[in-house]
C-alpha cells in the first residue's frame, strides 16, 4: 500500500518505536510514586519536558503533555470561556479544525466571531486588524497550516498583532510541527500539537501555555503536570513523540526541497493526463506534503475507492470531514461549490515518500480517469439501448 494520507495520521517512525519500547521497559513506573523507580520516571519525564521546551524555545514550566490536539484545543478554549468576563468573545478563523470551532461554539455560545479566508484560503491580516483593535476578545485562534488544503496561514503576523493589542493568541500547529521549523511558534500564548502527525504515537500531544496563564487547569482529580492536567502521564508515548519530532527536524530543509519537487512532478502528470483538473492552493504558501485537487468529473469517493483498489491510500478531505460531517467547511469557506467539493481529494505524503511513489500515484490517477470514463460511457450506452 502506498500511503498518501499523512495529514490524517502517520505510521510510527522507527526511532519513535525503539524509544517507545525501551521507555516501557525502563520507565514504566508511575512518575508520581514514592519509590526510586518512580523518581527515575519523574526525572525522565522532566528531561523530556526540557527537550520539548528547547525545541519550542520556551520555558519548561510552559509545557503540558496531554492526549493530543483535540484535548489541547478543547481544554484551552473551555479555560478561556470560564476565566473571561461574561461579555468576552472569541475570534477564530472559519477554517479551523472542528476541535476549535465546536469547542468555541459550545463554550462561548453566541459570542464567537469568525475571521473569513480569501478565495485563496489565506486569512487576510489587514481585515483582521480592526477586529482585533475593536473587539472584546479573550482569545484569538488561527491555525498555522490547514489540514485539508495544507495552506499556510500568516500566524507570525497575527501573533504580532495580538501581542501589540494585548490579546492572547492560540495557534493550532498540529500540521506544521514536524514538517516545518518550529521557530517562533513557542512565542504564541497557547500552542497545540500532537505526535501522530509526525511519526509519533497516537493519543499523545502537548499544549504550550505562557507564564500569564500559570493557573491553567484542564482535568481535575490529579495534580500531574504541575496541577495543569490530571491523569497519569504516558511517559513512553511522550518520549517516542519527542524522538520522532527530533528525527523530523534533522533534515527538514532537504526533505522539503525534494518532496516539493516530487509533488509538483506528480501534479504535472495529473494536469497532463486528467484534463480539467484544478489545483487548490496554487500561488500561495502550502505545506510541502499536501495537494488538494478538484477532479473534473466523478465523485471523490469513487476516485478514492478506485485508487485504494490499485494500492494507493488518499483521502477526500480531513479525517473528520470525510464522510461523517457533510461537505468540507474549509472548501466552503474558500467559496467552492458543493459540486466542486464533492469532486475534491486530498493527497498528503510523508518525509520518506519516494519520487517513484509520487510518479506511480500520477499514473494511477491516469488509469482511474480512463476506467471511470469508460464505465460511465458504457453505462450511458446501456441506458440508451434500454430506452
Ligand atoms: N488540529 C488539526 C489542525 C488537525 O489536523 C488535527 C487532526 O486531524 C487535530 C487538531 C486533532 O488532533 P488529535 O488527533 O491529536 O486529536
Amino acid at each position: 500500500m502506498k500511503y498518501f494520507d499523512f495529514n490524517a495520521t502517520s505510521p510510527l517512525s522507527s526511532v519513535a518505536e525503539e524509544v517507545w519500547i525501551s521507555s516501557n521497559q525502563e520507565y514504566w513506573q508511575n512518575p508520581s510514586g514514592p519509590y526510586i523507580g518512580s523518581a527515575r520516571a519523574k526525572n525522565r519525564l522532566e528531561g523530556l519536558r526540557e527537550q520539548m521546551a528547547s525545541i519550542l524555545e520556551t520555558k519548561t514550566e510552559n509545557i503540558i503533555f496531554n492526549s493530543g490536539a483535540t484535548e489541547g484545543n478543547n481544554t484551552l478554549i473551555n479555560y478561556c470561556a470560564k476565566n473571561s468576563k461574561s461579555d468576552a468573545r472569541i475570534l477564530i478563523s472559519n477554517i479551523e479544525h472542528p476541535s476549535v470551532i465546536k469547542a468555541a461554539e459550545v463554550t462561548f455560545g453566541r459570542k464567537v466571531d469568525f475571521i473569513p479566508v480569501s478565495a485563496a484560503g489565506v486569512i487576510e491580516t489587514p481585515n483582521l486588524l480592526p477586529l482585533i483593535k475593536n473587539g472584546n476578545y479573550s482569545l484569538i485562534s488561527v491555525m498555522a497550516a490547514n489540514n485539508e488544503t495544507g495552506i499556510i496561514q500568516p500566524w507570525r503576523e497575527i501573533l504580532e498583532m495580538c501581542n501589540e493589542n494585548n490579546i492572547p493568541y492560540h495557534c493550532d500547529a498540529s500540521q506544521w510541527i514536524g514538517k516545518l521549523p518550529p521557530k517562533n511558534l513557542g512565542k504564541c500564548d497557547f500552542l497545540t500539537g500532537c505526535g501522530h502527525k509526525f511519526g509519533g504515537p497516537k493519543g499523545v500531544g502537548f499544549l504550550k501555555i505562557s507564564e500569564c496563564f500559570a493557573n491553567f487547569k484542564s482535568f481535575y482529580g490529579g495534580e500531574q503536570e504541575s496541577g495543569h492536567r490530571g491523569g497519569t502521564e504516558n511517559l513512553p508515548a511522550i518520549a517516542a513523540m519527542i524522538a520522532a519530532l527530533e528525527g523530523k527536524l534533522l533534515n527538514s530543509e532537504i526533505i522539503k526541497a525534494n518532496q516539493e519537487l516530487w509533488k509538483n512532478e506528480f501534479l504535472d502528470i495529473l494536469l497532463n493526463e486528467v484534463p480539467g483538473v484544478k489545483i487548490i492552493g496554487k500561488g500561495v504558501n502550502q505545506l510541502w506534503n499536501t495537494a488538494s485537487i478538484i477532479l473534473p468529473k466523478h465523485d471523490n469517493i469513487r476516485w478514492v475507492m478506485r485508487l485504494d483498489k490499485l494500492g494507493f491510500a488518499i483521502s477526500t478531505g480531513s479525517a473528520c470531514a470525510s464522510g461523517r460531517e457533510g461537505p468540507s467547511h474549509v472548501l466552503k469557506a474558500m467559496g467552492y461549490t458543493f459540486d466542486e467539493i464533492k469532486r475534491t481529494v486530498r493527497i498528503s505524503g510523508g518525509s520518506d515518500t519516494s519520487r517513484k511513489a509520487w510518479h506511480e500515484l500520477g499514473e494511477a490517477f491516469k488509469r482511474v480517469w480512463k476506467d471511470l470514463n469508460m464505465r460511465s460511457s458504457s453505462l450511458n450506452k446501456a441506458r440508451i439501448i434500454s430506452i
